[in-house]
């Protein structure tokens, strides 16, 4: 019907199978899979693992100062810096809105400590790097916040505490969100 021979249309073909609009059977040939671009970037995010897109965290211990949790959202060119033990277990996070609510009153941000100005544990929202990165989207979302600590549970003296194994942020998301745009 299109007047073009198969070799032709191979290559084009091929690419519709990789995308995940076609099927290819042998013996059958190509047929429409019934699935719309929108099923299967719903797919790909529930598919995609928190693990596979984490970043490396940036974190300080609750004694640090204000001051030098400012200059480390800077050096580290974070938003949200995570507040753990000597130990490495979370135990806060501190975003940029609260280090500037501080930094507007007359206090010295060398005297106060992280930890009297974050928001701690158990109300801070992580996830496990084996959610999914639209399970982790939806946590940011509802409670609208700009980033997660990944986290791995482990059990300490008793308790249930958590080491902090990477940060899931609205960058990735936008970063995952490009990717998809580009077919990658
Ligand atoms: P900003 O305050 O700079 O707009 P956020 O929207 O991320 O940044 O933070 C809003 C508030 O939520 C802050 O008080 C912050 O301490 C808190 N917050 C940030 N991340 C989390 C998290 N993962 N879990 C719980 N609270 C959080």
């Amino acid at each position: 019907m299109l007047n073009m021979r198969r070799a032709t249309l191979r290559p084009d073909l091929t690419v519709l199978t990789m995308a995940g609009l076609l099927e290819a059977r042998p013996r059958v040939g190509y047929f429409c899979s019934g699935k719309t671009p929108r099923m299967l970037a719903a797919e790909e995010i529930r598919r995609l693992k928190v693990e596979e897109v984490k970043a490396v965290p940036v974190v300080v211990e609750g004694d640090t100062s204000v001051y030098d949790s400012i200059v480390a959202l800077f050096t580290e060119d974070a938003g949200t810096l995570f507040i753990v033990s000597s130990e490495g277990y979370l135990e806060g996070v501190v975003s940029r809105k609260d280090l500037l609510k501080v930094a507007l009153g007359q206090i010295d941000l060398h005297k106060i400590p992280v930890r009297v100005v974050m928001t701690r544990v158990p109300n801070v929202v992580t996830v496990s790097g084996e959610e999914s990165v639209y399970e982790a989207g939806r946590k940011l979302f509802e409670h609208e916040i700009d980033a997660l600590p990944v986290v791995v549970p482990l059990a300490s003296e008793g308790k249930e505490r958590f080491k902090v194994t990477g940060r899931f942020t609205k960058s990735t998301v936008v970063r995952i969100f490009v990717e998809l745009g580009e077919g990658k």
